[in-house]
């Protein structure tokens, strides 16, 4: 890429020495940065290969790496942009140069990530109130748009080469977090055993033959997403796994498609699912509890910041890692929600939908927070609070019934306070729908210490029994005992999908 020093940093020893030898100086150029009181500095920017280096004079104020980017928005007026940052905060910038600043950071991001960056756009001029400030964020606000609102969102029109055709080719890469530079096939893979089942696929253990590292992989079959029109949904779960980095949200590694399916490689959580260890302890304690509600807890707060509903929270879709920490998984029913928007779908699983999704009211986020209290019931109860084999008289208890805590052994005073504050019907109450904060706040997790729960520094309640890595002994062996297969598609179902391959076309 050719070089736009314009402040001339290039040859000079004192810029020179914050970047590292494989480092490339990509554009300097002066701006005017706003602080968090709205105060315009002069500022120099030095972008490179690796990241974005804010300068006062000749001293480096601050380092960021493109990895941390959410997204550029810029006005189409004026001069201003700005650069998101969901883990850290908002970066407002002023330049004339900003177009070919953006277009530079957008290539130099997409080297590094095999992503594309998101751009929004604005007919503002002054873009103070789309920044997220370090005050917001500590108020869990965000500001950042919804991916959906980004103008390259789907069509690529910044990478174009990703956009060329490739169909012919038996599989293509769409995604890789971590080497970029080789394309990933089924091939590189060893299936070594079925370790769960979606609605559309399956989950395998797999192991990457050049590193020998094991992974999950998830395959999902094109025909059954055509049929049962969950196309967009698993488009979705895509977007998601590829822009979401978070401690307690399970990891894309790689993707890919061939003709017939669709796989999502991701990080192999040994420990297997919360479900699987529920149902031999029977229940929780309230110490083992509050532990895994909190690192579910934030890792929801988290997806709601990006304007994420999950929908389809359970102890199925919680997996966890060989030291006991949990994540959530199977963002297939996730949706993007504009800002204040909601949804009327209703999608979920029975036991934990929230009153208003069952009527079809219209819900947002806070639905995910009522689905939260039932996942509390059930760890501490053993089942879930509305529990009918009759679904249709779950949903009228759902909807109707008294919320009942058991009597012989009964939950502390602030474990039934939460539960109760969280199965609110009334969703603009329900605790959890103001801010997350109140739900940390809560005296139920009173000795959890977040800051050091997020860096994973706290010691684990349950460590899983691992004996043989391979053997997947955490898993039940309804599907280890099956036989781990890539599974043929019938040429009839797949003559369908390729009439309709066209739907696929930007995973
Ligand atoms: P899903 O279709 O995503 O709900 O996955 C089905 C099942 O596969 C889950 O309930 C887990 O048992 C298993 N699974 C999914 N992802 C992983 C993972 N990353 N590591 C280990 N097991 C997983």
């Amino acid at each position: 890429m050719e070089s736009h020093d314009y402040m001339s940093l290039g040859g000079d020893k004192a810029f020179t020495k914050h970047i590292s030898p494989g480092e490339t100086l990509l554009m300097s150029f002066k701006v005017i940065k706003f602080n968090k009181r709205n105060k315009a500095q002069e500022r120099t920017i030095a972008l490179t290969t690796a990241g974005i280096l804010n300068l006062k004079g000749k001293k480096l104020q601050r380092r960021m790496e493109y990895e941390i980017l959410s997204g550029i928005t810029r006005s189409r007026n004026g001069d201003e942009f700005i650069l998101h940052c969901a883990t850290e905060y908002d970066y407002r910038f002023s330049s004339p140069l900003k177009d070919q600043a953006i277009q530079t950071m957008s290539k130099a991001f997409r080297d590094i990530t095999g992503r594309t960056l998101y751009l929004w756009e604005t007919n503002e001029i002054n873009l103070k109130d789309l920044t997220t400030t370090k005050n917001d964020k500590k108020k869990g606000v965000s500001r950042i748009p919804a991916p959906e609102n980004a103008v390259n969102f789907r069509n690529n029109n910044i990478g174009q080469e990703e956009s060329k055709d490739t169909r012919g080719k038996r599989s293509r890469t769409i995604f890789a977090a971590q080497d970029n530079s080789t394309s990933v096939t089924l091939d590189d893979f060893t299936i070594l055993k079925v370790l769960g089942r979606g609605s559309f696929g399956k989950v395998m253990l797999v192991q990457k033959k050049d590193n020998q590292k094991l992974y999950a992989m998830k395959s999902l079959r094109k025909d059954a997403l055509l049929e049962r029109e969950q196309v967009e949904h698993t488009r979705t779960e895509k977007l998601i796994l590829e822009h979401i980095n978070h401690p307690f949200l399970v990891r894309l590694e790689y993707a890919f498609t061939n003709p017939a399916k669709i796989y999502f490689v991701m990080e192999f959580m040994k420990g297997g699912e919360l479900f699987f260890h529920l149902k031999e302890a029977r229940k929780f304690s309230e110490d083992r509890a509050r532990f895994y509600g909190a690192q579910i807890g934030l890792g929801l707060a988290h997806l709601h910041e990006q304007n994420i509903v999950y929908r389809d929270l359970k102890p199925e879709n919680i997996i966890m890692d060989e030291f006991g920490n949990v994540y959530l998984t199977d963002f297939g029913m996730a949706k993007f929600l504009p800002e204040g928007g909601s949804t009327q779908s209703f999608v979920g699983t029975p036991e934990y939908l929230a009153p208003e999704v069952i009527a079809c009211q219209g819900h947002n986020g806070t639905a995910d927070w009522w689905s939260f209290g039932v996942l509390l019931y059930e760890m501490m109860v053993g089942i879930p609070p509305f529990y009918n084999q009759n679904v249709q008289l779950m949903y009228e208890l759902i909807q109707h019934g008294d919320l009942r805590f058991p009597q012989r052994t009964p939950l502390s005073q602030p474990a039934q306070d939460i539960i109760t504050r969280l199965l609110d019907r009334d969703p603009t109450r329900r605790l959890g729908a103001r801010s997350f904060d109140d739900i940390k706040n809560h005296a139920f997790f009173a000795s959890i210490n977040w800051d050091l729960l997020l860096q994973k520094k706290l010691p684990t309640p349950f460590t899983p029994r691992i004996t043989n890595v391979l053997s997947a002994e955490n898993f039940d062996t309804e599907f280890t005992s099956e036989e781990a297969i890539n599974s043929v598609v019938p040429e009839h179902r797949l003559r369908m999908v390729m009439q309709n391959q066209e739907q696929f076309n930007d995973f």
